[in-house]
């Protein structure tokens, strides 16, 4: 399994500002080839310099039989062989004229130019999967370069970038015996730089579930904005809001800066002091889902998550119209607030997180179709709307009583050992017994022995409760 281990740079004056240039190139020499490639495909559309001709005979034919530049312009064309070279093999081979042209590309690494034009074929390769058209970087969306497996050296706390040098760094956590190094990037962010080491360790999963005979224990998780994870065994997990409460911090912060005169070296200062709060929220979000993550592996062997389409939830509301075409409410204004609690919530990156510890240790994640799971009674499969009342579910067909979200997470966690075909009855009960992990290694060790701010199973028993005026009393 390929993992990433992230560490904090500590590079001399000198090193920084030679990588703050080479991203500077970086990202010039990324846009120069994705107008490149684009004016490429443009030519092939409609040919603005002149037809396409065959090499051999120098005859002008169709594009259809030789298209010479395969979306790329720069760089040659064939291969010795007389093989035609792609689009990242054309614009590789044009790189020994970029540094002569330009001899301030001498600086960076080959191999570092080489994979800005892999990130590039990356992004051609992701638009045509289906996920957006490649756009052009500015300063803000460019922050990292990367070396290729096999460049990069590590030595105690010294790491060995090569055109860099031997750089120290914050030996945070070990890694592991037995790994090969792979890609590695360095990275800056607001506060500082970082590098991160990809990894392929042959004894991840640290233990396997062979088959779903194995399986003891499993659990469904349901996820919301005021509990952030609700789940089947009744625990409830809140969600602590980061940007909430950092909020205010970060309105004052933003003000600052906005007031400063612009250009100015104050204004600069400004913006760095706000991009560093946005810093932390993030890595505050991030500590806490990591430590969700390893909780919920270490409760279950069976992991069921719900399929959320985020996007289309935090979508905008479309515009209402009256007869004569003029607008009308249409609760956006209100929307607004619900969409940054939900992005707040960052349900994708939690699913990630608890995919990848998952799969570190051999437990089995799947997401299922949350559709009626709210709505459905786990006990008689009766749906009905009405069934829930806000935080409090109530079924109408047969009077069982419990905690929406939680209720919600066993109907999912059902639907889950459904698709398996695994048999719920006995796998949903409460237990402690899970298959045995091995002791987690490393610093994550240390995240795992940090206890969540949840009391475990007070909601185990709801249904020993009446609701009386929306509070539960025990019968
Ligand atoms: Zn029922």
């Amino acid at each position: 399994m390929i993992i990433a281990y992230k560490y904090k740079l500590k590079p001399s004056p000198s090193q920084e500002i030679t990588m703050t240039n080479w991203l500077s190139m970086l990202r010039s020499h990324y846009n120069f080839c994705l107008r490149d490639r684009i004016s490429a495909y443009e030519q092939v559309k409609s040919p603005k310099l002149g037809n396409y001709s065959d090499l051999k005979t120098k005859a002008p034919c169709c594009p259809l039989t030789c298209s010479i530049s395969d979306q790329s312009q720069l760089g040659e064309p064939f291969k010795k062989a007389g093989k035609k070279r792609n689009a990242y093999e054309m614009q590789s081979s044009e790189l020994p004229v970029l540094k002569k042209a330009r001899p301030w590309y001498k600086t960076i690494h080959s191999t570092v130019l080489q994979q800005n034009l892999r990130r590039l074929d990356t992004a051609f390769k992701n638009f045509f999967e289906g996920r957006g058209y490649p756009k052009f970087k500015t300063r803000q969306k460019f922050k990292s370069f990367s070396y290729p497996p096999n460049q990069v050296k590590l030595k105690e706390n010294k790491i060995y970038f090569p055109s860099l040098g031997w750089m120290r760094f914050l030996n945070s956590r070990s890694i592991p015996d037995g790994f090969n190094l792979k890609t590695v990037t360095v990275r800056s962010l607001s506060d500082g730089w970082y590098v991160s080491i990809r990894i392929e360790n042959q004894d991840i999963p640290q233990s396997k579930l062979k088959d779903l005979e194995q399986v003891k224990t499993a659990i469904g998780c349901d996820l919301g904005i005021k509990k952030l994870l609700a789940l089947s065994n009744g625990e409830l997990i809140e969600n602590p809001q980061f940007e909430k409460r950092l909020s205010k911090r970060k309105t004052i912060r933003q003000r600052r800066a906005s007031r400063k005169r612009i250009g100015s070296s104050n204004q600069k200062r400004a913006y760095a002091e706000l991009a560093r709060i946005e810093q932390k929220i993030v890595n505050q979000r991030e500590d806490h889902q990591w430590k969700i993550a390893h909780h919920l592996v270490r409760k279950a062997d069976v992991i069921i998550l719900e399929d959320l389409n985020i996007q289309g939830m935090i979508r905008k509301c479309r515009a209402k119209q009256d007869e004569n075409g003029k607008f009308l409410q249409n609760g956006q204004s209100a929307k607004r607030a619900l969409n940054r609690l939900i992005r707040d919530c960052s349900w994708g990156n939690l699913k990630l997180k608890i995919q990848s510890v998952a799969a570190k240790f051999g437990c089995i994640c799947l997401d299922v179709n949350p559709k009626f799971t709210s709505q459905k009674c786990s006990h008689c499969g009766h749906i009905q709307k009405e069934n829930r009342n806000k935080e409090r579910f109530l079924c109408l067909n047969c009077g069982f009583l419990a905690d929406a979200d939680v209720q919600a997470s066993v109907n999912i966690a059902i639907q889950g050992l459904k698709t398996l075909g695994i048999s719920h009855s006995k796998l949903l009960r409460v237990t402690e017994e899970v298959t045995p992990k091995p002791e987690m290694t490393g610093s994550s060790d240390r995240e795992i022995s940090v206890s969540l701010e949840v009391e475990p199973g007070n909601l185990q028993q709801l249904s020993l409760f009446e609701w009386v005026n929306g509070e539960a009393i025990p019968c």
